[in-house]
């Protein structure tokens, strides 16, 4: 485990000087700057102190047990000293020196050479090229790294690949009056692995967020199946950089690891439970909010503001972002009415008026912390001159103290009210700027209520054939299976499917044919039928059938052919699986032709799904109206859709040799009467 990581009772430093401008200096100076419970040894061979301490020639001469060794000096040198400090029985060496695996070539062997010392001593690699860990939790009070932010209290604790962005996360939760709790920047991660510290941070009683940079994945179905789990007590939130190819090369120059496409990203943090942010600045806000507020049971809100403008801000906000403006009971707003001054609007955002006062403020939040409609409160407030605004503050923090609904603030000031925000942050109420900026906290936090709720959903049930197909599939080369296969397959899932039939030579008596009929080729090299000519429909008897396939089997005389019912015309979707290496099956669904091809209009969701997963794949699409119907559109047959989506999730699991599969189209019909696949291209790995 990584307590004696994270929790360390003596640090060594190597490379440590009296230079103030090297890493090694900075390191111990952090140390001590920020109160480290435990020993500090700086290594220096030709120096007797440093910043006041003993040094040591060397780590064989500390004379009690060293947890962690800091290491600071050449990339060449780092190996040996490795060496040393598993002679020593060091349990981490943190390797604070750049020119690794990141350079490639020689960093990549002297990378290889140190975690080989280090395997053979039983050491511990953090990094190398890492920034290094914090633990702010005052029994330990470690500061193993060689930034510059002070070390500020709080409940959210941060990985972050690049030390950049961790940094980045630290300030600014910094500059919001917060704090972190554990602070890890783990560079090329070539031993201590983000998933890893994932476990430690899940269990880590002081850690109530994480959040995360990611650049590269590695072990992904470890990272989902942990993040499930931490998600359901803790929130945890990334932002995953490299979304855009020109910063993609860049990671991949930098860490060496591709990156994936953005929306496998989305399918990935969908199923882990993550919760993506596009910005950095979104993700610290929300993130102050979760670490320090209770999650709202709903996504209704209520907003009180002492001035009208922002508080209608907020209302816009809110609901692009997801949220409800909460309907007050007749209660509240009647005790409202009675409780304020008469120029107070008393609906939803309730406007107090500049000149509330304290006793305003409480009686407000006292009626919306009872009013059931209400899951969540948004204050925005100026700070009135003529009031006493730190009345106001401690108002908040009492009403705050007595509820189990979150509170956020936006506190509209300058710093003359210094005093006034500091009362509302102390209490642990999260204050910003701006309405949008708190609005959208808040929305995040009801999005992170959904995913509690998701997580606990369980796989759909759906039973198919398994042996059957897997016959079918094991009977088929590696590639796209034939046509006759594919739909054998559907079957055994109990997937609508015209009916197929599978014709080699001439169809001269066919009686399991029903006409109109279509006549497509049935060859793995030909993928786009009709691109090829290879389908051809409206084939009203059997004369009609025989001609085209004379004309066909001319046209491609090697291949196989099928028949196969016209289904009446529908709604046409599609639905897929891509089985993503190192990451599992994901499923995509989208409506078929040009919703799909033009508008890339499509949802994607690892497999297995659960029933609300299928409601939401077949929601989220833009176009979803098209299938809800209306404006002489009538309803498609959503459930039948939803069906399909269980089952083609079950065959992904249950048949892990299919690489990818497209249904397309599956044509829809009105509610109630189904849907019928119509072409399906199975693709065996
Ligand atoms: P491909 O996608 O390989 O070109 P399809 O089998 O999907 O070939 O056929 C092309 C189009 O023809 C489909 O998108 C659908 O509109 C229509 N079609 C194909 N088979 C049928 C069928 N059995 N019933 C009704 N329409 C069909
Ligand atoms: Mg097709």
């Amino acid at each position: 485990m990584l307590d004696s990581l994270f929790r360390p009772r003596a640090v060594a430093v190597m490379g440590a000087s009296n230079n103030p401008l090297s890493i090694g200096h900075i390191v111990v100076k952090n140390l001590k700057t920020y109160g480290f419970r435990g020993e500090i040894y700086p290594i220096n061979p030709n120096q007797p102190e440093i910043l006041g301490l003993k040094a040591y020639k060397s780590i064989l001469e500390v004379p009690g047990a060293v947890d962690i060794c800091c290491i600071a000096v050449k990339n060449v040198l780092v190996p040996q000293m490795v060496d040393e400090c598993g002679r020593k029985g060091v349990k981490f060496v943190i390797v604070h020196t750049a020119g690794f695996r990141e350079m490639g070539g020689d960093g990549a062997r002297l990378e290889d050479a140190l975690l080989e010392t280090a395997r053979k001593h039983g050491v511990r690699v953090y990094g190398p090229n890492c920034q290094g860990i914090m633990n702010s939790d005052p029994d330990v009070s470690v500061y193993a790294n060689f930034t510059f932010t002070p070390l500020n209290r709080g409940k959210a604790s941060i990985i972050g690949q690049s030390g950049g962005v961790a940094e980045l996360i630290n300030l600014n939760l910094r500059k919001m009056g917060s704090g972190f709790r554990i602070y890890a920047s783990h560079g090329n991660a070539s031993d201590v692995s983000t998933n890893e510290l994932l476990d430690y941070l899940g269990h880590d009683p002081g850690t109530h967020t994480i959040m995360m940079h990611i650049e590269s994945m590695k072990d992904t179905p470890g990272f989902i199946e942990r993040c499930r789990k931490i998600a359901r007590n803790k929130s945890v939130l990334a932002i995953r950089t490299g979304r855009t190819q020109a910063a993609a090369t860049a990671v991949s120059s930098h860490t060496g690891s591709l990156i994936q496409q953005d929306s496998l990203t989305d399918a990935i943090f969908e199923r882990a439970g993550v919760m993506r942010f596009h910005t950095a600045e979104e993700m610290i806000a929300a993130g102050y909010a979760l670490s320090n507020q209770p999650v709202p049971s709903g996504p209704n809100v209520g907003i009180i503001a002492n001035a009208g403008g922002p508080g209608i801000i907020a209302i816009d906000e809110c609901v692009l972002n997801g949220l409800n403006l909460a309907q007050f009971s007749e209660e509240t707003k009647k005790k409202l009415r009675d409780g304020l001054i008469p120029e107070a609007y008393v609906e939803n955002p309730v406007d107090v008026a500049a000149t509330a006062t304290p006793e305003h403020f409480s009686l407000t939040l006292d009626l919306l912390n009872r009013d059931p409609n209400v899951d969540a409160i948004l204050i925005t407030m100026v700070t009135p001159p003529f009031v006493d605004c730190e009345g106001l503050a401690r108002s908040i923090t009492e009403a705050s103290g007595k509820m189990t609904k979150p509170i956020l603030v936006c506190v509209q000031t300058n710093e003359n009210w210094a005093g006034t925000v500091a009362i509302i942050r102390n209490a642990g109420i999260p204050v910003y700027d701006y309405p949008e900026t708190a609005s959208r906290a808040l929305a995040a936090m009801a999005r992170y209520g959904e995913i509690r709720k998701r997580l606990a959903e369980a796989p759909a049930q759906a039973k198919g054939d398994k042996a059957r197909a897997g016959a079918i599939l094991a009977g088929a080369k590696a590639g796209f299976v034939s046509q006759a296969a594919a739909f054998d397959m559907l079957a055994a899932y109990g997937i609508p499917a015209a009916k197929t039939v599978s014709v080699s030579r001439e169809p001269a008596a066919l009686p399991e044919v029903t006409f109109p009929a279509v006549l497509k080729v049935d060859s793995e090299k030909i993928v786009h039928k009709s691109d090829e000519g290879g389908v051809v429909l409206n084939l009203e008897d059997g004369d009609a059938l025989r001609n085209a396939f004379t004309d066909m089997s001319g046209r491609f005389p090697e291949a196989d052919f099928v028949v196969q019912e016209q289904c009446p015309a529908g709604t046409e979707i599609i639905i897929g699986i891509k089985r993503e290496e190192g990451v599992g099956p994901v499923m995509m669904f989208g409506l078929g032709g040009i919703y799909v091809e033009m508008l890339k209009d499509v949802s994607f969701c690892m497999a297995p799904l659960s029933e609300a997963d299928a409601g939401r794949m077949v929601r989220k699409i833009r176009s979803f109206p098209l299938l809800q119907g209306g404006r002489g559109i009538a309803p498609s047959d959503i459930a039948a859709i939803e069906q399909v989506l269980i089952r083609v999730s079950r065959m992904a699991q249950d048949l892990p040799e299919i690489g990818e599969m497209d249904l397309n189209p599956v044509i829809v019909y009105p509610e109630g009467r189904g849907v019928k696949v119509v072409d399906a291209r199975i693709k065996k790995q």
